[in-house]
């Protein structure tokens, strides 16, 4: 089976994108590929972070992708700084990637602006992506546009390496799940939706109770055409709700006379959608979603050492 690699940043405020673009692609592609889901809390340290933050964030992460569907019998959660062999292949690959290769990272400049301290770590963030992907021999890596630099960065030194210290890392691809929908931000929807944007406005929190998800979608921004009609250029707002509408429902969105009866609408199939998902986050115990953690770490392991062996013996050191 396909060994399939999906990322997530454990910044907490999971939301609808997330789940729609992510987490139920996952969850859809269980019995056909043979997936990891990991929790990228390392990442988390490249900005200032709170310590007690990422460590309940990392578990949030991992309770939600349980309770949206995640087989932990199929696919391994595990969080990268558990699987001690991603920082040891993210050494061993930075001793191949250029100063420049990685200054040069869009993310990095757009995140090391604005004049604060810059850590270390957040110039060499593509270095440990391409750590994560290549020590499990992941073959796809569902990506968005934010990370497909990144993801072009680890083909690269995949197929560098390979090509001057001999056949090592299996060359990832980049993909976008079919099922995958990208969702946009309700009060910007030029702008996915976002787990980082400053204001929650624009989202839909996965834990959110019915009426905070009916206020969301009642304040979503719409236009001045007045026709329902999916037209992303030019009615951007009312679009993304259709989407939502029918990502929600695997239907195709019926006719809507008014804005407020499509909002109507898209609030209940969201709700929905997300009730359950909600509760039986709710039932989940934080020491079994540890255990859950762990078991995955032990999964993947010994897959892991391997190919940190055979990057050793590749490049020159003693195993
Ligand atoms: P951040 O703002 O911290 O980057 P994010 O909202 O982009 O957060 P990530 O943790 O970077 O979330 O991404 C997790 C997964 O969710 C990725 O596979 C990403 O492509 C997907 N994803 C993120 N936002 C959306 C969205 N608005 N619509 C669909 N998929 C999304
Ligand atoms: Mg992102």
């Amino acid at each position: 089976m396909i060994k399939r690699l999906t990322g997530f940043q454990p910044t907490g405020n999971l939301h609808l994108g997330n789940l729609l673009g992510a987490m139920r692609p996952l969850v859809e592609a269980q019995p056909t590929t043979n997936s990891i889901a990991m929790i990228a809390d390392l990442h988390a340290l490249t900005m200032e972070h709170d310590p007690a933050a990422v460590r309940a964030n990392t578990l949030e992460v991992a309770t939600l992708l349980l309770a949206a569907g995640v087989d932990p019998g199929r696919t391994a959660i595990i969080a990268n700084s558990q699987v001690p062999e991603h920082t040891e292949l993210h050494y061993l690959l930075e001793c191949t990637t250029g100063f420049g290769e990685a200054a040069r990272m869009i993310q990095f400049k757009e995140k090391s602006a604005g004049g604060g301290p810059v850590r270390l770590s957040l110039l060499t963030y593509p270095v440990l992506m391409a750590a994560d992907i290549l020590v499990h021999d992941a073959e796809q890596v569902p990506v968005g546009d934010d990370q497909s630099q990144h993801l072009e960065l680890a083909r690269t030194l995949a197929l560098r390496f390979n090509a001057r210290y001999g056949d090592t890392f299996t060359v990832p691809e980049g993909i976008r799940p079919e099922s995958a929908a990208r969702i946009m931000d309700l009060s910007d929807p030029t702008r996915k939706m976002s787990k980082s944007a400053p204001s929650p406005a624009g989202r839909i929190g996965l834990l959110d109770p019915p009426e905070t998800i009916r206020k969301a979608i009642s304040r979503a921004v719409t236009d001045t055409v007045g026709v329902v009609r999916h037209d992303p250029d030019n009615q951007p707002g009312v679009s993304n709700l259709l989407a939502i509408l029918a990502a929600c429902t695997d239907e195709k969105p019926g006719e809507f006379t008014s804005y407020g009866a499509l909002k109507r609408e898209v609030t209940d199939a969201v709700v929905a959608l997300l009730e359950p998902i909600r509760a039986r986050y709710a039932e989940l115990d934080p020491g079994y979603v540890r255990e859950i953690l762990a078991e995955g770490q032990a999964r993947v392991r010994p897959a892991a050492l391997a190919t940190v062996r055979r990057t050793r013996d590749a490049i020159g050191l003693l195993n």
